[in-house]
């Protein structure tokens, strides 16, 4: 006999999981008893030993389809005197609610959905205990129809007996509705709806026009992705020459016929969260190349909503593509609108037709992105189905104190957190946009609400330029500093579920360093409260203020040496004579140039001496660019001649970087194939940072790396990087979840700011 107390982290609320691990205990014999305890299920079992470890395995691996379990503690714990298995009321943890993210339409619904007999037959916004939108329509908690956007909808007496009924699949499911009782789309400024509405969306998308829909979490700009003409009068109204769109699809079959789908994609692909997947081409597919130009990869998502659904299958008669282009409805860099007066004032002059509906969106969500690396997701941006599941650290569980943390300036999303227990927000915006800094001081206050979070202290970026440092500065708070790239590497740890100290490999593009330089390329020894920068890239010139930023081509320029600068500049494209010549003076002369140790400016630099990108239109497009490059080298699996470049170090450990550049240079001017260049330059700097590791591990006696920044979105250099590591005999903590770029930030702030909080009491 044996007793064990399980802690189950995760999606495990309101999607069956407590009777699900009721059978489980009854059918190996197990006494005890389940609680939810607010942001974790816990589970107390005692029985024999063997059938506790099929316990403890099919606890995860049976769990019910809409449950995701992400982190498992158990121990040992005394005998249990009690006879059957039980499932108990217990209170919530104090300072730790749970908040539902919203979950995706499921099968059940769907084929109620499509079933002529069925009652609620094309219904909108049918939804069930294991499907539909949560965190999107609450006001507050408990999580209640009173206290939802479902609040202006009284239930009809056949939703209501379905609701009351425990046998029912809708029992106690908030959000419960039909055709009598439910939600009504309509067209903004026409009269249409219900059905004439959909009708005119559907029409409208076949015609090759711009629609926007309303969803789940905010509006989406909406049109057919097979058809060449409509993407491009996107792109012209939306005023986004090559940003890659996503791509709403059908089914798994048109997933499949657009794109490579090994298994562990399809189940990211197909989870309960629905995020945009990005994903390698298939040949012969039909979305056209402009979703994504010049690039090899598509970001594709499949429908998550009713509506969805009904956008490509209703019997109208009409043929519907299979393929849609799906993208925030919102201005640059501002949040995606998400009322009627927002759509009417920001979408009507880009789309021909608005659907929109009147259940209300209190929290805006946008799509969220990953990629899917070594079998699991690897977020881009974390938002829609994840938001606001919290990250838990046991160890910080007596910091009592409410934390709030900012965020950064680009991808910004902020982190509440209290007793150990951290909860990022979803996306909110570019903060340059006064709208979103609106947006974040609005879901700050809702989020803190509704996780009933009274923020003591507040963490932030100190970087003097960034909107969310005065905000910060306007709350009135105790404020804690943390470094942009300290948060990085905290917030990677935290992930993993980490406080003690690692080597934090910080690449970015940029951040503000403690010294005033621009931060981005940094070895840092690093626990959760605190720093030490013990190592770099080399430093270099960037100078063109803002512009360098965006031009590769200026950052090159800087990096280039010796006599024949202009010549060589001149052969590598990077500029007309007379440019070339503006920028020398201004690095000469250090006019608007700042010290910089940015790899993502290094990045762009390789990226304009090949020839790829010059001038980027969009954040990231030169390194995808390189990255793609590199990829059409390795994926023929050509062999990677790269050179061996010693450290330099007196006390602070320096990458080569300066030389790397050249040496690529010089192989270019030489008639090297870019592609293998590009590749490369990937494999020398994952070399460059596994020796970089080797010698503060030498320093430091610390032997586990985690990996973070920006710059680790790219997943060929993320996979160097880690076998480098591995063979080197290292612990690699790496990003999951949780966004390598700043949209993770956050979460480092507010662990950092509480490990400091508890250190002090
Ligand atoms: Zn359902
Ligand atoms: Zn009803
Ligand atoms: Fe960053």
């Amino acid at each position: 006999m044996m007793t064990k107390e399980i802690r189950v982290y995760g999606i495990v609320q309101g999607v069956g999981f407590r009777p699900f691990v009721h059978r489980l205990a009854e059918k190996y014999s197990l006494t005890g008893y389940v609680a939810n305890k607010g942001a974790y299920v816990i589970i107390v079992v005692s029985g024999a030993e063997e059938n506790l470890d099929t316990f403890r395995r099919e606890l995860v691996a049976k769990a019910p389809e809409r449950a995701s379990v992400f982190r498992v503690e158990e121990r040992e714990t005394e005998a249990f005197a009690g006879g059957k298995f039980a499932i108990e009321e217990s209170e919530a943890d104090s300072g730790s609610r749970f908040v539902s993210p919203d979950i995706a339409i499921c099968e059940a619904c769907r084929k109620e959905m499509f079933d002529e007999n069925d009652r609620r037959y094309l219904h909108p916004f049918i939804n069930c205990t294991d499907c539909g939108p949560r965190l999107t329509i609450l006001d507050e908690m408990p999580y209640d129809r009173e206290r939802t956007s479902m609040r202006s909808f009284p239930m009809c007496p056949a939703c209501s007996e379905e609701y009351h009924d425990r046998s029912s699949r809708r029992y106690d499911a908030q959000p419960i509705a039909c055709h009598d009782c439910g939600p009504t789309v309509y067209l903004l400024g026409s009269a249409a709806r219900g059905a004439a509405a959909i009708r005119a969306l559907r029409r409208a998308i076949c015609d090759g026009k711009i629609a926007a829909v309303k969803g789940i979490g905010g509006f989406h700009l909406c049109c057919d992705a097979t058809n060449k003409a409509a993407v491009r009068l996107l792109r012209e109204r939306k005023i986004r020459p090559s940003k890659p769109f996503a791509v709403m699809v059908r089914d798994m079959a048109t997933a499949e016929r657009e794109a490579e789908l090994p298994k562990a994609v399809r189940a990211v692909l197909d989870g309960p969260e629905k995020p945009i997947v990005i994903l390698r081409r298939r040949e012969g597919g039909k979305i056209v190349a402009a979703v994504a130009p010049g690039s090899r990869r598509v970001g594709l998502l499949l429908p998550y909503t009713p509506l969805h659904f009904l956008l490509f299958d209703y019997p109208d008669g009409l043929s519907m593509p299979d393929a849609l282009v799906m993208t925030s409805g919102n201005p640059p860099g501002a949040p995606i609108c998400r009322t009627d007066e927002e759509a009417r004032e920001t979408l009507a002059p880009l789309a021909d037709v608005i659907l929109s509906h009147d259940r209300r969106i209190r929290v805006r969500a946008d799509d969220s992105v990953t990629e899917v690396y070594d079998g699991g997701p690897y977020m881009i941006r974390r938002s829609r189905g994840y938001a606001p599941l919290p990250v838990a650290l046991p160890m910080l569980e007596k910091s009592r104190d409410g934390v709030l943390a900012v965020g950064g300036e680009l991808k910004n999303t902020f982190c509440l957190g209290q007793g150990g227990l951290f909860y990022p927000s979803a996306h909110i915006g570019d903060m340059g946009d006064a709208r979103s800094v609106d947006c974040l001081r609005e879901t700050v206050e809702r989020m803190a609400s509704l996780l009933a979070i009274e923020p003591h202290v507040v963490a932030y970026d100190p970087h003097p330029a960034y909107h969310t440092t005065s905000f910060a500065a306007s709350l009135g708070l105790p404020a804690i500093a943390v470094q942009h790239h300290h948060a990085h590497i905290v917030s990677c740890m935290a992930e993993n579920g980490r406080i003690d100290p690692v080597i934090g490999v910080a690449f970015d593009g940029t951040g503000y360093g403690t010294d005033g330089s621009v931060w981005g390329g940094e070895l840092l020894l690093a626990d959760s409260r605190s720093f030490t920068r013990i190592g770099s890239v080399e430093p270099f010139a960037q100078a063109g203020g803002e512009r360098a930023a965006r031009e590769g081509w200026r950052i090159a320029l800087g990096l280039l040496q010796g006599e024949a600068v202009v010549e060589i500049a001149l052969r590598l494209g990077l500029g007309d004579e007379e440019e070339i010549e503006a920028q020398r003076f201004l690095i000469a002369n250090k006019i608007n140039t700042v010290t910089s140790t940015s790899v993502g400016r290094l990045f762009d630099a390789v990226s304009a001496a090949l020839g790829l990108c010059r001038v980027s239109t969009f954040e990231g497009e030169a390194a995808m660019r390189l990255q793609c490059a590199a990829e059409a080298w390795t994926s023929n699996g050509a062999v990677v001649k790269f050179p061996t470049l010693g450290l330099s170090e007196d006390g602070h450990i320096v990458l080569p970087t300066a030389a790397l550049f050249s040496e690529i240079v010089n192989r270019r001017l030489s008639g090297a194939s870019v592609s293998e260049l590009a590749a490369v330059f990937h494999a020398s700097l994952a070399g460059l940072i596994g020796s970089g590791c080797r010698a503060a591990r030498d320093k430091t006696g610390v032997s586990t790396v985690a990996l973070s920044g920006g710059v680790f979105q790219n997943t060929l250099l993320l996979r160097w990087v880690e076998s480098n590591l591995r063979r080197d005999g290292f612990e690699i903590l790496r990003h999951r979840l949780i966004p390598a770029n700043d949209g993770g930030i956050a979460l480092g702030q507010a662990v950092c700011a509480a490990a400091r909080m508890m250190e002090k009491t």
